[in-house]
C-alpha cells in the first residue's frame, strides 16, 4: 500500500442537510421561491404542496406542485428552468429572510474542519438556493464547495449520494469508502438516504423527536450540535452491521 492510499484511508467526508440540521427558520422564501418561479415559467398561480416536503429534493417538490396544480411536470427544460428562476429569486430576496444556524452548529463544523474532515452538503436544496442559505447564516466558510443538490436531475434523495461522491473526488483527489461517508441529518428521508446507500448517518431531533428516528436506525442520535463528544466518537468508530440495513422494504415510499 503507498502513503497516498494509507492517508486516504483515513480521510473522512461528511454530508450535511441543510433545512432541520444546520438552519432553523427562513422555509417562507423558499416555498415562496416556488410558487413565484412556477407562475413565471409557466404562466399560471400555483399553490404548494398539502404534505410536509421534509426530506424531499426540490426538483421531487416541483414536481409535486406542477402535478397538484395541473401543469405538464414532464416538461424537464420548463422544470430546469424554474428551478433555475427559484434559485434567481432566492438569492434576489434573501436579504429580507432571517434563517438561523443551529445553536452549536457553528462550533461543530468549525472543530470537525480542523479536526480534517472534509465537509459538504447533501440537501434537497437547489444549489443556489442551498449556498445562498449557508451564506446568509454565515457557515459558508466551513465547507469544500462540494456535495449534492436538490436541482440535480434525480428522482429522489439517495440518488443524491453517489453524485456527492463523485463530486468530492474530483474537488480532493479522494474516493471516498462507504464506510468514510456520513450523512448528517434531521428526518428519516435523511437516514433512508445514507442506508440505500449503505452509509452512516447522524440524526438530529427537532424536526422529528428521538422515537421517530429510532425506528430508522441511524448510528447515532443527537438533540444538539453540543454533543461534540458522541459526534466525534460516532464519527471515528468502525462501521457496525447495522440491523436497519434490512429495513429497506419498510422505508421505501416514506
Ligand atoms: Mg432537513
Amino acid at each position: 500500500m503507498n502513503k497516498k492510499n494509507s492517508l486516504d484511508e483515513n480521510k473522512k467526508l461528511l454530508l450535511f442537510d441543510i433545512d432541520g440540521t444546520l438552519l432553523e427558520g427562513g422555509l417562507y422564501l423558499h416555498k415562496e421561491a416556488f410558487l413565484k418561479s412556477v407562475k413565471k415559467v409557466f404562466g399560471m398561480p400555483a399553490e404548494f404542496i398539502d404534505f410536509s416536503p421534509n426530506g424531499m429534493i426540490d426538483r421531487q417538490i416541483l414536481k409535486a406542485i406542477l402535478k397538484k396544480n395541473h401543469h405538464d411536470s414532464s416538461n424537464t427544460e420548463k422544470v430546469n428552468q424554474t428551478l433555475k428562476e427559484m434559485g434567481e429569486y432566492y438569492a434576489a430576496h434573501s436579504y429580507d429572510i432571517k434563517s438561523n444556524a443551529v445553536p452549536g452548529s457553528r462550533e461543530c463544523l468549525s472543530l470537525l474542519k480542523e479536526m480534517g474532515y472534509f465537509i459538504g452538503l447533501l440537501t434537497g436544496n437547489a444549489e443556489e438556493i442551498a449556498w445562498q442559505k449557508m451564506k446568509d447564516a454565515g457557515l459558508e466558510p466551513f465547507f469544500t464547495k462540494m456535495g449534492a443538490f436538490g436541482d440535480a436531475m434525480v428522482e429522489e434523495r439517495p440518488q443524491l449520494v453517489p453524485i456527492a461522491l463523485s463530486r468530492a473526488e474530483k474537488e480532493t483527489g479522494i474516493r471516498f469508502t462507504p464506510e468514510n461517508v456520513f450523512i448528517i441529518g434531521d428526518t428519516p428521508r435523511d437516514i433512508i438516504c445514507a442506508k440505500k446507500n449503505d452509509i452512516r448517518s447522524i440524526c438530529i431531533t427537532g424536526t422529528f423527536t428521538r422515537e421517530e428516528l429510532i425506528k430508522y436506525h441511524p448510528d447515532l442520535i443527537i438533540d444538539s450540535f453540543n454533543e461534540i463528544e458522541a459526534i466525534i466518537k460516532t464519527l471515528s468508530s468502525p462501521p457496525k452491521e447495522s440491523p436497519a440495513r434490512q429495513l429497506t422494504l419498510e422505508m421505501d415510499g416514506i
